[in-house]
């Protein structure tokens, strides 16, 4: 059981082989083909299971085999990310950056991230230059969608990361307000993975409204 028998793609996969990664973790084992499928999933994991490329993978994978990636225009502000990660901290959002980065070296899928608590400016600048995947914390997200310098019409992938701990930090209204943005039309083209590591009555009502026909995930 390793990588190169699942189908990510050959630009992918040398990636994976330049992280020194030869065999999935249990949850990148069932998550990624799943998702590959084309199915929306809620899966229980704790930090180090490898979640990161549980849902790194398939969403890079799947922009590569899309439509043609656009930048773009010269002038025009509003940025349209193809896949957005919401993760709840600044510390996990930069984490992910970086290993999203290193999955995605070369291939020309661009990734960038928006945390709040440092100035956007920097943020804007780098949005401004295109993003396939952005990685964001709810509250900076809000933001860029309100200065409208962030589209959510295109977004095809949506990975929500440690689920539980961004509704202990009250970032509900945030996360519902941000996908309310991605329920205009066409409904359908969206696949959303959901990861927390525990499952109360929240993460459930979060489940049961985001996700279509789920696959739920224990391992
Ligand atoms: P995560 O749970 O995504 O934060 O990953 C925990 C750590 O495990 C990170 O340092 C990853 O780079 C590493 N990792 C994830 N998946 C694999 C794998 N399949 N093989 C080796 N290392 C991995």
């Amino acid at each position: 059981n390793t990588f190169a028998e699942i189908d990510l793609g050959a630009a992918l996969n040398l990636n994976i082989t330049r992280c020194k990664y030869v065999k999935p973790t249990p949850v990148q084992r069932h998550a990624i083909p799943i998702s590959l499928a084309g199915r929306d999933l809620m899966a229980c994991a704790q930090t180090g299971s490898g979640k990161t490329a549980a849902f790194c993978f398939p969403i890079i994978s799947g922009i590569l085999r899309g439509q043609p990636m656009q930048r773009p225009p010269r002038g025009v502000r509003t940025v349209y990310p193809l896949a957005l990660v919401l993760s709840p901290t600044r510390e996990l959002s930069m984490q992910i950056h970086d290993e999203a980065r290193k999955f995605a070296y070369q291939t020309g899928v661009k990734v960038v991230v928006a945390y709040g608590g440092a100035p956007i400016n920097q943020q804007l600048r780098e949005l401004e230059r295109g993003v396939d995947i952005l990685v964001a914390t709810p509250g900076r997200l809000v933001d860029l969608l309100e200065r409208a310098r962030v589209s959510l019409q295109m977004i095809r992938y949506l990975a929500l990361d440690e689920a539980d701990r961004m509704l202990d930090m009250g970032f509900e209204p945030q996360i519902r307000k941000i996908v309310e943005q991605m329920d205009m039309p066409p409904p359908g083209v969206r696949q959303t993975m959901l990861f927390s590591a525990t499952f109360p009555k929240e993460i459930q009502r979060l489940a049961s409204d985001f996700l279509s026909r789920y696959i739920f995930l224990a391992v």
